[in-house]
């Protein structure tokens, strides 16, 4: 068994089963007598059960939240809106169940081509910490409208909201095997289940490092795999924003990196901003910083929460360090509050600039570097120069400069004026170290689905 911890009190919440790979034999038995079943289940009925988990999430939403907040160290505040997301992407995929499939095509061939859309196959869908409930809905809710069954390993931290996830699920009408959650570590469990060959397709969102792991791992037996991986986004500030436009943009400019404490694969951790604003844009951004409420994770008033943990939170003061060593002039935060648990400041560093290692590899913590721009040119390459390519932010008035920069910068999401980057409706994943495939919107039941052509000959 292993203990579940608060981290913003590191008292143990619960305690869960640690399985290992002598466990995934019972386990995708299980899971591949389901599929058999569900894989040919009228869509009316897939669609009914996942408009039904949707409400019970729903009704069970303050549990939920309670729940998500504890594991995983978040206000209250923003695990009750997780939740209502989670809600949202089940009733996405209720309605889109009967609106993917395949197609007749003209041949010139005499006869009749057609497609059919099929379910994938028995899937594996690992997640991380950051937000437990509410990736995994990403991929359990496409992948049962689909058709598949699927099997789920939370990360070991935050196993929590996935076990009441499977529970509503099934009392929602889900036949038993067709979700189920194991948890254990990523290392054995994890890969036990990656390289069964009765996995067809393996859905993950985690750090680039074990998703390459992964993608090698399933290259032996071609499995398909979904890849959400790290991130290090820009936001890039031009010049020409109104004073209140500049209000604006540092308002939401500061929780597109704080937001979760900065534990966010869409963080835009590197701010550059065009050298004529720099410097009044600084100011604004780390009195808006200053102001940010940070405490209890159960206090309807907080705003920023712990890190997940202590290694965590050490991991970001070692880039706060290198950052520094290398260049970077902290002007706020990267201390330790005077609470219990693994908080620290959110950290505002100017001066910073592309070549050093806090800004080219993610932190995955309250960090953020500024560094300014003086060309368009400049401000995309900028943009570009890292591994990664997930988000990104533009701000600026003269649409034509948007859409060219837009198309410039290299990654799989941007947004131009807002920093709002997730829409259930449309497809969430990066380019480059980011990953490979798509989650949510309507490409997601692709990614759960194969395509077979048949030919009926006219006579
Ligand atoms: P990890 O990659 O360490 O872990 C993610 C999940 O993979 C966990 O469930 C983990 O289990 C499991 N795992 C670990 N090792 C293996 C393995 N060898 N084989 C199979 N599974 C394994 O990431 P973190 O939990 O640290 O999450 C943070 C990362 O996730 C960040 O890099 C972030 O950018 C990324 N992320 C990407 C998103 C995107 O959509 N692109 C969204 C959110 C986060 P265990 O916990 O037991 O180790």
């Amino acid at each position: 068994m292993r203990d579940v911890l608060d981290p913003s009190t590191g008292a143990v919440v619960d305690r869960v089963p640690e399985l290992g790979p002598d466990d995934v034999d019972a386990v995708l038995t299980r899971t591949l007598d389901a599929h058999a079943d569900w894989s040919r289940s009228n869509v009316r009925v897939r669609r009914d059960v996942l408009r039904e988990v949707a409400r019970l999430i729903r009704v069970n939403a303050e549990h939920l939240a309670r729940l998500e907040s504890a594991q995983a160290g978040k206000p209250i505040s923003a695990a009750r809106g997780e939740v209502g997301a989670a809600a949202e992407v089940f009733e996405f995929y209720a309605g889109a169940v009967d609106k993917i499939h395949g197609s007749t095509i003209p041949g010139n061939a005499d006869g009749t081509l057609l497609t059919f859309r099929e379910p994938i196959g028995p899937s594996v869908a690992i997640v991380p910490w950051n937000f437990p409930l509410l990736i995994l809905c990403w991929k359990v809710a496409p992948a049962l409208a689909m058709g598949n069954a699927v099997v789920a390993k939370p990360a070991s931290q935050t196993p929590l909201t996935a076990i009441a996830l499977a529970e509503l699920a099934e009392g929602a009408g889900l036949p038993p095997g067709t979700f189920q959650v194991v948890t254990g570590p990523g290392g054995s469990l994890g890969e036990a289940l990656v390289t069964d060959p009765r996995v067809r397709k393996v859905s993950f969102t985690g750090s680039t490092e074990v998703g390459s792991r992964i993608m090698a791992l399933a290259a032996r037996d071609i499995t398909r795999v979904g890849l959400e991986l790290g991130g290090k986004s820009a936001s890039l500030v031009f010049d020409d924003l109104s004073d209140d436009q500049l209000d604006a943009c540092v308002a939401s400019s500061l929780w597109s990196v704080f937001d979760n404490t900065g534990q966010d694969c869409c963080a835009r951790s590197r701010m550059f901003v065009h050298e004529s604003v720099v410097d009044d844009f600084t100011e604004r951004f780390v009195a808006a910083t200053e102001a940010i409420r940070i405490g209890p994770t159960g206090d309807g008033d907080t705003e920023l929460g712990p890190l997940i943990s202590e290694d965590q939170r050490a991991i970001a003061e070692e880039y706060l360090a290198s950052a520094q060593a290398d260049g970077a002039r902290l002007r706020t935060g990267g201390v330790r509050p005077d609470l219990p648990g693994s908080y620290l400041t959110p950290a505002v560093l100017d001066r910073a600039d592309v070549g050093m290692r806090f800004m080219r590899e993610e932190i995955f913590g309250p960090v953020v570097g500024i560094q300014s721009f003086r060309t368009e040119d400049e401000a995309i390459a900028l943009a570009n120069a890292s591994i990664h390519g997930l988000s990104g932010t533009i701000w600026c008035r003269d649409i034509g400069r948007a859409l060219r920069v837009a198309r410039g910068v290299e990654t799989g999401m941007l947004s131009i004026n807002t920093s709002s980057s997730v829409h259930i409706e449309a497809p969430f994943g990066g380019v480059k170290q980011s990953g490979i495939g798509r989650d949510q919107g309507l490409v997601a039941l692709e990614h759960f689905s194969e395509l077979k052509t048949v030919f009926i000959a006219a006579d």
